[in-house]
């Protein structure tokens, strides 16, 4: 059980700390979302107030144990958890100077997605919300105020579906930092129970699929998930979302050099996205040392891009970054891979 207070709303802050007053609770919030760590950065309260407080709990359960930054501006952080776990979260800045912050939703990730060195670690435990809370509030200290979360660091977001619930219930409070949803992703690996609960039930948030193939035998092999989530029921999942929140969903595919790129493969994400409200995500596929991909080469990419725009697809090939410091997409979990520890 943690003791900390950053995965509460204010009611549940006042009935933990046994505040007097509901107010309290609510100032101590506040606080919260606009950076204090400990309960003495909270002036309004009196001294006494803050050394019981100081007693009875901490603020925060987490700490950075490690900041990288990349040359390109994305920084990366590395952070312990209470029982010694560690997640990695990162800031991604694009060209127009907004800033996402991509966050851990579990220690490690089960999935085993064949790309991808998280899924190496194999799974760890999930995060509570206040971890998740945290990751966001660490970031924003290190780089100012954060446009955008996104669910898609270490993890199967739809896995850990009510933290994820509960930190998007935080962090949208008008009483804290009120995030809007437009500006709150998550990506899962496609985890059909998973989108059909949150299209029934919400939040209605921005949804993103990594796909990776259209090709149900290969997608078997690079997203063991697949098996039990197949591909044509995943699309009727997608369709069922996007007509239920009239939100358009985004398939996400890393491409890798020879696996994912030729023109069969192109056909068939033309024919999955055929007749559903999508938008395409490309990723080069970034390199991790110990798995048997490359990089796909520039032509590769352009070939593709040129077949999907010809089959009437919308595309975006998103720009690498944080490559030389482990932060770009399927690379998060390497110090931990070498330590041992998720
Ligand atoms: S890509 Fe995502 S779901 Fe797949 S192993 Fe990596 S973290 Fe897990």
């Amino acid at each position: 059980m943690l003791s900390s207070i950053t995965g509460l709303l204010p009611q549940e802050i006042t009935e933990k700390l046994e505040l007097d007053a509901s107010f309290r609770g609510r100032q101590i919030f506040k606080w919260i979302a606009q950076g204090a760590e400990t309960f003495d950065d909270m002036t309004n309260l009196s001294k006494d107030l803050r050394i019981r407080l100081k007693e009875a709990s901490s603020v925060y359960s987490t700490r950075i144990k490690q900041t990288l930054t990349d040359p390109d501006g994305t920084i990366k952080l590395q952070i312990e958890l209470h029982d010694g776990r560690f997640v990695e979260t990162v800031l991604l800045t694009d060209a127009d100077g907004r800033k996402t912050a991509c966050v851990s939703c579990q220690a490690g990730c089960g999935m085993n997605c064949a790309f991808c060195q998280t899924g190496r670690l194999g799974f760890g435990r999930n995060l509570e919300a206040g971890e998740i809370v945290e990751q966001f509030l660490h970031l924003e200290r290190k780089a100012g105020k954060l446009d955008n979360i996104v669910f898609m660091g270490m993890g199967e977001p739809m896995l850990n579906l009510d933290a994820i619930r509960k930190t998007i219930e935080i962090l949208g409070s008008e009483n804290g930092r009120n995030l809007s949803k437009r500006r709150i992703t998550l990506s899962t690996s496609g985890i059909i129970p998973g989108i059909y609960d949150l299209a029934d039930n919400g939040p209605a948030i921005r949804l993103a699929v990594s796909l990776t193939t259209a090709n149900e035998e290969l997608r078997k092999q690079l997203m063991p998930v697949t098996k039990a989530n197949p591909l044509q029921d995943l699309r009727k999942a997608i369709k069922y979302y996007t007509e239920k929140t009239g939100i358009r969903c985004t398939l996400e595919a890393a491409l890798m050099h020879n696996v994912n790129t030729n023109d069969q493969a192109a056909d068939e994400l033309i024919a999955f996205a055929r007749g559903i409200d999508v938008h395409f995500n490309l990723i080069p596929w970034n390199p991790v040392e110990s798995l048997p991909f490359k990089e796909p080469s520039r032509q590769e990419v352009n070939h593709l891009m040129e077949r999907l725009e010809k089959g009437g697809i919308s595309a975006t090939l998103r720009t690498r970054r944080g490559r030389s410091i482990g932060g770009a997409c399927g690379q998060l979990g390497k110090s931990q891979a070498e330590d041992g520890k998720n």
